[in-house]
């Protein structure tokens, strides 16, 4: 199912374009408009789960393997040092976007990189 009045369901879908590092049937990872560091990523399903809590058990597994697999390509590209993965739900969580995702954010030795 897609949300019509979803961002991400809009740009994991190609409806509206992007820098896309990856694509499949099942998903789209692109870059984060306001990156936390250089290569911050997003791994968006293109069906629509507003959070972790909805998302399809298969489409779940399917992410975090998507997340190695990604995380091996981008740290040879990219020559960082380490990866934090962050999923947020909910609003007191700071999610913003109420579109399943995960964020790859890339880490440099001595970055200032708030989490
Ligand atoms: P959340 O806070 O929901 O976990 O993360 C939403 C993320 O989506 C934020 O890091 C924000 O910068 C990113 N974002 C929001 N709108 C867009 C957009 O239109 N394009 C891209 N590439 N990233 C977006
Ligand atoms: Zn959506």
């Amino acid at each position: 199912m897609k949300d019509e009045n979803c961002i991400f369901c809009k740009l994991a879908g190609g409806d509206i374009p992007t820098a896309t590092l990856y694509e499949d049937e099942e998903f789209r990872v692109i870059l984060d408009a306001n990156p936390a560091s250089k290569g911050h990523a997003l791994i968006i399903p293109k069906e629509h789960y507003a959070n972790l809590y909805e998302l399809d058990d298969e489409v779940a597994g399917k992410a975090m393997i998507l997340a190695k697999k990604m995380i091996k390509k981008m740290t040879r590209a990219l020559g960082c040092d380490g990866y934090n993965v962050v999923q947020n739900n909910g609003e007191t969580a700071g999610q913003t976007v109420f579109h399943f995702h995960m964020h790859l954010i890339p880490r440099y030795e001595g970055d200032n990189v708030g989490l």
